[in-house]
């Protein structure tokens, strides 16, 4: 096996307890293994990355991500209500649109290019194979060399002109159908590619559903994401029908265990839009059982929503890890605003800190996978390492590399990503995909959105009639 040395300014090491920051280190690994971390190196290497001038890092775990209706909304919801009171609005939403076959495969590309070139090693996809196919989204982002947990996606109801109805047989169907794929497809790639339960939203899922996903994330090793707390509807909803808030929900269903990831979980009782008990009794329920909150900032921040707080969840205990959910699906932005908007909303300089934002997108992360293995620059760790470059004008000058990171950095500071021992991305350039061509498509996709909205609007508005641009048009 190939052994490799990467020699590096700064390392962000890991000791057991905590990331440290090593100064002049050396990071060794054989094949796609960690096997030394240290000041120095005496032994052997067939390859060596010289990264002085430059910081290396565990790469990133993003925990929650839509890479394939990712950025088709750009541009079209920003500045909008949250509910446009405009009669169809909804056909902005990519629901019922129909792409052409090539366009998600495009969409999920351009995501992997953001998420590569912002450092993510370990991602946990929501949905793709509604869009690609089980195979395909396998082969897709196993092809691409990304870690990835592919979302076996399912559930028992949807919205029929504003009323929630149920179907668990299909519920049931879809779950078969996903669990059957799962079985095929996990640990391929090398391992690489492994799945994650998927019952999409509280408010979609009848109970029995929820029941069944525990069980089989048992028997079958394999955590579970769900969005949980989401939105004040879903929280009215399960409130009227079951007496209880979503959290309490879950967790009398035995849904909250240490491989159960709670997507945003924002709207809980403590929360300034529900304010019902400031004592937040789900916190405790969240932190008791060892689940993971997903915290995805910016979505959110762009509607005017926010956790509230990230302090308040971490000092209950509660593991919180960082996703991107829609575009961009850049993580150094998302630490950025996680650290931001809880300084903002508990109006306090010391919330929501650096580190914090640096553990969420690393080790809690993984943590809340069961991967040890990741997250995290030791020896025996998987070799996922990001090399971020010191010397450009938002890194320097270098005292606080962890602040520097999550205030100043953007992902034109990525220099390098290694994969299990592969080099994805070199000097900056994303190896196996092409950013203009990415571009383009995604121009043809979003013009073929636009163009839909007519057709799919019943009284035929355009985007332009429901969403107007910032500025009139020069006519
Ligand atoms: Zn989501």
């Amino acid at each position: 096996m190939t052994v490799t040395r990467i020699d590096a300014s700064i390392v962000i090491a890991y000791d057991g307890k905590s990331h440290v920051i090593l100064r002049d280190g050396v990071v060794v690994y054989e094949g796609n293994r960690i096997a030394h971390v240290g000041r120095s190196y005496s032994g052997q290497a067939d390859e060596a990355l010289d990264a002085r001038g430059k910081m290396v890092i565990p790469g990133f775990v993003d925990l929650h991500a839509h890479i394939t209706q990712s950025p088709l909304s750009q541009g079209m919801k920003e500045d909008m209500p949250r509910h446009m009171p405009i009669p169809g609005s909804g056909t902005l939403s990519p629901n019922r649109w129909v792409p052409e076959p090539w366009m998600p495969e495009a969409m999920a590309k351009s995501s992997v290019y953001e998420l590569l070139k912002s450092g993510v090693t370990t991602l946990v996809e929501l949905g793709a194979p509604d869009w690609l196919g089980y195979p395909e989204t396998v082969e897709l982002l196993g092809g691409l060399g990304m870690r990835t947990y592919v979302s076996a996606g399912y559930r028992s109801a949807g919205y029929q002109d504003g009323e929630l109805v149920h179907d668990l047989e299909a519920g049931y169907k879809q779950l078969d159908n996903s669990i059957d794929h799962l079985k095929r497809y996990e640990g391929s790639h090398g391992g690489r590619v492994r799945f994650i339960l998927y019952p999409r939203t509280v408010d979609f899922c009848l109970p029995e559903l929820f029941e069944r996903s525990v069980e089989l994330s048992e028997e079958l090793d394999v955590p579970i994401q769900t969005h949980a707390a989401q939105s004040i509807r879903e929280y009215r909803t399960i409130k009227e029908g079951y007496g209880k808030t979503p959290i309490e929900f879950l967790h009398d269903l035995g849904v909250l265990t240490p491989r159960t990831i709670l997507g945003h979980c924002i709207f809980i009782t403590s929360h300034r839009l529900i304010e019902e008990d400031p004592k937040a009794p789900e916190l405790d329920l969240i932190a008791k059982s060892g689940a993971t909150v997903a915290h995805c900032p910016w979505v959110f921040a762009r509607v005017g929503r926010a956790l509230e707080s990230y302090p308040r969840y971490r000092d209950r205990g509660v593991n919180i890890g960082l996703g991107t959910d829609i575009f961009p699906q850049n993580m150094i932005a998302e630490m950025r605003w996680g650290a931001v908007l809880s300084k903002v909303v508990d109006i306090d300089s010391v919330a929501g800190t650096a580190p914090d934002m640096f553990n969420s997108a690393t080790m809690n992360g993984a943590n809340a996978l069961g991967r040890p293995d990741l997250g995290r620059i030791c020896e025996g760790a998987l070799a996922d390492i990001v090399v971020v470059d010191l010397e450009t004008i938002r890194m320097s000058p270098v005292r606080d590399p962890i602040r520097n990171l999550v205030y100043g950095a953007s992902d034109q500071d990525v220099d390098t990503v290694i994969i299990d021992g592969r080099t994805l991305v070199e000097h900056g350039e994303v190896i196996r995909l092409d950013e203009r061509k990415l571009a383009r498509d995604l121009q043809r996709i979003g013009n073929h959105f636009v163009d839909a909205v007519p057709k799919r609007n019943k009284e035929g508005k355009t985007a332009e009639d429901i969403s107007p641009l910032s500025f009139p048009v020069w006519e």
